[in-house]
């Protein structure tokens, strides 16, 4: 057994994810994995090795609160039940190792492959973040999780994060043979998410009595709800029977969001997702444009949006970074989730506001804010320490301004 090493990162910035000012000349001591003291004064009389924090910015370790780790290599839907399982289990721990490696501490997983990922990390047999594991997610016959063209057997032996599950017994059954797995959390697919014709992303998927009775068997473990909805309709169901967060969300009525506040749901928006689908559009909207004529369509779709996660804003509703990462070929593990997290500002957030709901309310969402998630004596040292300052621009948070990642007081 090697001892655990101390660090004192001295004369730092501090943007430790509850306040919402930055504190110049910090020093935190690590000790046995955890934040032992922050002091602006210096900490002396310690058998620690020295980190030189001078002009350097030390922030919470992100957490992105949507990610894959199915381990496909493409991103056609056919070629993730049809790809070796043994393939896709190796590729998943590449994915999850280069998570860590853009400053992702803790991640929540919807995938086969995370509930094995997340005990193997556990174990220190694998270095990656720390996993909050949903396992496969519940899909209906024809919907987001079924890769249609293939036979339904080979979908439901291989998805590599979907279930098949129809009906109230179905959905049921289905719940608890994930529990059985040893999900942390249940992860619904509500409405269509637009993979092919019958699977229209304003198509809800489940019926109100369905998501009420997951949402019943999750509670009786006390097991938290993530409800993909990209309808308004599917999204109201989802509020309604009380899942914990809405996923996406790009349609939310009033009606909806008053839940929503009321409940305490969080929304994870994936907003850089959207910026990238309707940037495609002819012509090209770039992100950052203030502005737009709402002339074609894509145009009008990003004002939709940007209204929509404005009103979700402005309620105060929590919002929490997720990046939708499902292969690295079109959205690079940590890499897309730094774009998601600039996104965030892009559309009306602070940088400071985006640092929190990269971090802080990552940690409510999935239930670890008592051990990470802000930076307070006593929590884990799960941090970042950034070359150039986050909050004088957001793009500031990349992999080549990150200097040093620490995941439970160990340098990555
Ligand atoms: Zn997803």
């Amino acid at each position: 057994m090697t001892e655990m090493k101390q660090y004192l990162i001295t004369n730092c910035t501090l943007i430790d994810g509850c306040s919402n000012e930055a504190r110049t000349n910090q020093n935190i001591l690590i000790e046995d994995k955890k934040i032992a003291k922050i002091s602006s004064q210096p900490i002396s009389g310690v058998d620690a090795e020295v980190i030189d924090g001078q002009g350097k910015f030390v922030l919470p370790g992100l957490i992105d609160c949507h990610v894959h780790y199915g381990g496909t290599e493409s991103p056609y839907c056919r070629d993730w039940v049809m790809e070796s399982d043994i393939q896709q289990a190796m590729v998943s721990t590449a994915q999850c190792m280069k998570s860590l490696k853009h400053g992702f501490t803790t991640v929540r997983d919807i995938s086969a492959n995370g509930i094995y990922l997340r005990n193997m990390i556990k174990k220190g047999l694998l270095n990656g973040p720390r996993i909050v594991a949903c396992g496969r997610g519940l899909s209906r016959t024809g919907g987001h999780g079924d890769s249609y063209e293939v036979p339904i057997e080979i979908v439901k032996r291989s998805h590599p994060w979907a279930v098949i599950a129809d009906g109230q017994e179905e959905v049921r059954k289905a719940v608890r043979m994930l529990l059985r797995e040893g999900s942390d959390c249940i992860k619904v697919w509500a409405t269509g998410g637009g993979l092919w014709a019958w699977e229209r992303e304003t198509d809800q998927h489940y019926t109100y009595e369905e998501l009420c009775v997951m949402v019943e068997e999750a509670n009786y473990y006390g097991l938290p709800v993530a409800s993909h909805c990209e309808s308004a309709e599917g999204a109201l169901a989802s509020a309604k029977a009380g899942v914990t967060s809405i996923e996406h969300g790009e349609e939310l009525s009033q009606e909806c969001l008053e839940i929503m506040k009321e409940k305490d749901i969080t929304l994870v928006p994936t907003i850089g997702l959207f910026f990238e689908w309707f940037s495609e559009y002819d012509p090209p909207i770039r992100e950052g444009q203030q502005s737009f004529q709402g002339n074609t369509l894509g145009e009008k779709e990003l004002n939709r949006i940007r209204t929509n996660f404005k009103a979700v804003y402005d309620m105060g509703i929590r919002i929490a970074v997720g990046a939708d990462s499902f292969c690295d070929t079109l959205t690079p593990y940590g890499a897309y989730t730094h774009k998601e997290i600039h996104a965030l500002v892009n559309a009306g957030m602070t940088p400071m506001e985006a640092i929190i709901a990269a971090t802080k309310n990552g940690s409510i969402l999935l239930g670890v804010n008592d051990i990470t998630g802000t930076l307070e004596e006593g929590k884990f040292a799960d941090l970042i320490m950034l070359e150039k300052d986050p909050l004088a621009d957001i793009r500031n948070i990349s992999r080549e301004n990150i200097q040093l990642i620490m995941k439970e007081g160990t340098c990555i």
